[in-house]
């Protein structure tokens, strides 16, 4: 569904009003940055891990925008009836006016922003989440993917490799090591103890990965941030994937084989259960 106002440059228009140059050199060259925030009942959900992580990925490719960003997407949030939305945030290096690979710092920032409904898949409870079935495919993106880059080809078409399967999602291996997701974190459980890969270049540094380590820590689950080996998910009792507007999610095939019993397993409900609570804090103001 349709955002019913945008934000651009500025100003907060209808999508038909907001126009953009077509030297943009996020539409030639994907030199942009992004991010996508839930907003539950007109409230952001960990908004400051998501201005942090856009903060870092504009330092990282070296475009200077410096916005009051909250202020910007709570207006825009507002202006589109509140409630729960995913907003989409886009800050590209902006035109020179006309195609050229090199850049200097004259070039004005184009900002965009724009909103879709989502689901306050926590308020809808354990029993209403769809399990995700998912392939393990070749990770054929770029080695930063700590940056949150709107280069996302090879992201789109693995997913489409893993929609073409049946599956839901693709998760990804380079070097013999599992990455991520195409766009979510990935977690695998084994005896009580949730294993995710480490933070570095290969993997964004998901807001919900942070989420999910923090409410193990307070709940005293252990958890150990490792290399994982595509093998080891078959003797997985558990797997979860996690992301924004997914929160974190249960992995119930994987190449269709399943992933312990099949079903949705006792660690993920704690967690689900963590993370409602946790939602729950925050909407009161208590997190
Ligand atoms: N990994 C990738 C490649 C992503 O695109 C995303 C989110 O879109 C994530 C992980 C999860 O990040 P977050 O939890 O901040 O949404």
């Amino acid at each position: 569904m349709k955002s019913e106002v945008v934000y651009l440059n500025g100003r907060f228009v209808a999508p038909d009003q907001a126009q953009v140059s077509v030297f943009d050199r996020g539409f030639l060259f994907a030199d942009s940055v992004y991010e996508v925030i839930p907003y539950y009942r007109g409230v952001g959900f960990r908004l400051q891990q998501h201005l942090d992580r856009l903060a870092y990925s504009l330092r990282a490719v070296r475009i200077q925008a410096d916005e009051d960003w909250a202020a910007i997407l709570d207006e825009l949030v507002r202006r589109n009836g509140g409630g729960n939305l995913s907003v989409y945030l886009q800050v590209s290096r902006g035109s020179a006016g006309y195609r050229t690979h090199t850049y200097d710092d004259s070039m004005r920032p184009t900002v965009f922003a724009c909103t879709s409904p989502i689901r306050d898949i926590y308020s809808d409870g354990a029993e209403q989440i769809q399990g995700y079935n998912v392939i393990v495919t070749a990770d054929l993106r770029w080695r930063r993917c700590d940056i949150k880059s709107t280069g996302l080809l090879p992201n789109i078409l693995v997913l489409q490799q893993a929609r073409e399967a049946g599956a839901d999602e693709a998760l990804l291996v380079r070097d013999g090591l599992l990455s991520e997701g195409t766009s979510s974190n990935l977690f695998v459980v084994k005896q009580g103890v949730i294993y995710t890969p480490k933070r570095s270049s290969e993997i964004l540094g998901g807001t919900t990965r942070e989420l999910i380590l923090e409410l193990a820590s307070e709940a005293g689950i252990p958890y150990q941030e490792v290399d994982i080996r595509p093998e080891e998910l078959a003797t997985a009792d558990e797997v979860w994937i996690s992301s924004s507007t997914r929160g974190v999610m249960p992995v119930l095939t994987i190449d269709g084989e399943p992933v312990a019993d099949g079903q949705k397993g006792p660690l993920w409900h704690r967690m689900f259960d963590l993370f409602t609570r946790f939602q729950h804090r925050l909407m009161t103001g208590e997190a």
